[in-house]
């Protein structure tokens, strides 16, 4: 039988993996869109991966 072990997870403790976001400002654009702002998780820079001490050793939330 196939054994199956996963790697540990190495999804970032700070964003959960999501690392990069658009967030909208109120402000509406001509066409009837919201503005946004593209921002990045600091931790990993938008990337949504750490190094595997990291991840392994932050609690989880
Ligand atoms: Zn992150």
């Amino acid at each position: 039988m196939p054994q199956h072990n996963h790697a540990p997870n190495r999804i970032c403790p700070n964003c959960s993996g999501f690392a990069a976001v658009a967030i909208a400002t109120g402000v509406r654009l001509r066409d009837g869109s919201r503005h946004t702002v593209p921002v990045t998780c600091p931790t990993c820079e938008g990337i949504g991966t750490v190094a595997r001490p990291l991840a392994t050793t932050a609690k989880a939330a």
